[in-house]
């Protein structure tokens, strides 16, 4: 996967090609206006340290381009959530995290989310999170989904024109 350090400019500027929301805080972590390090940054997804851990690993994977919660998402959008797991996979490697049954790849569920732009929470390892965490990022949960069952749900939906 193509890579860039923090200073280098990404190839598709969501400011410029107008799907940057000003008032969302990650569209102006990606367009670096928060001093936040980017970890990764190719031409349509991010990655940076979640800001208030909930395990030793705790990385976001997101979108450039704005792009709403996981409610709002149709099956045009499973290659995309498909990139980001990827990505959050590639990062927990980088980090020397192997052992992938011990980890935790999802999304907040609507209401349940602070930040509307999409951003797949990438944690490891679960088995050192505490009890709170468990209880914020809990599978089977009316609040969080895994990037396996929303791209389960997400293909079962029917195609949008
Ligand atoms: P959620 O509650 O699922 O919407 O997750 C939003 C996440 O964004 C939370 O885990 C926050 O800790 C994290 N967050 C909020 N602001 C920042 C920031 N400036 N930098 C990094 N992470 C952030
Ligand atoms: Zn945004």
């Amino acid at each position: 996967m193509a890579e860039s350090s923090q200073n280098d400019i990404p190839k598709s500027n969501p400011a410029a090609s107008g799907e940057y929301d000003k008032k969302c805080i990650f569209c102006k972590i990606v367009n670096k206006e928060m001093g936040t390090e980017l970890l990764h940054c190719d031409e349509e997804i991010s990655c940076f340290k979640d800001i208030r851990p909930a395990a030793p690993h705790h990385y976001l994977v997101v979108p450039n381009k704005h792009v709403g919660n996981c409610k709002s998402l149709t099956k045009e959008h499973v290659p995309l959530v498909k990139q980001m797991v990827e990505l959050g996979k590639d990062m927990l490697e980088k980090n020397n995290i192997t052992n992938l049954s011990d980890v935790r790849f999802g999304f907040h569920w609507p209401p349940f989310c602070s930040v509307t732009h999409l951003h797949l929470h990438v944690l490891a390892p679960v088995s050192q999170m505490g009890y709170m965490s468990r209880l914020i990022y809990k599978l089977n949960s009316y609040w969080f989904i895994t990037a396996d069952q929303l791209i389960e749900m997400l293909n079962s939906k029917e195609e949008t024109n």
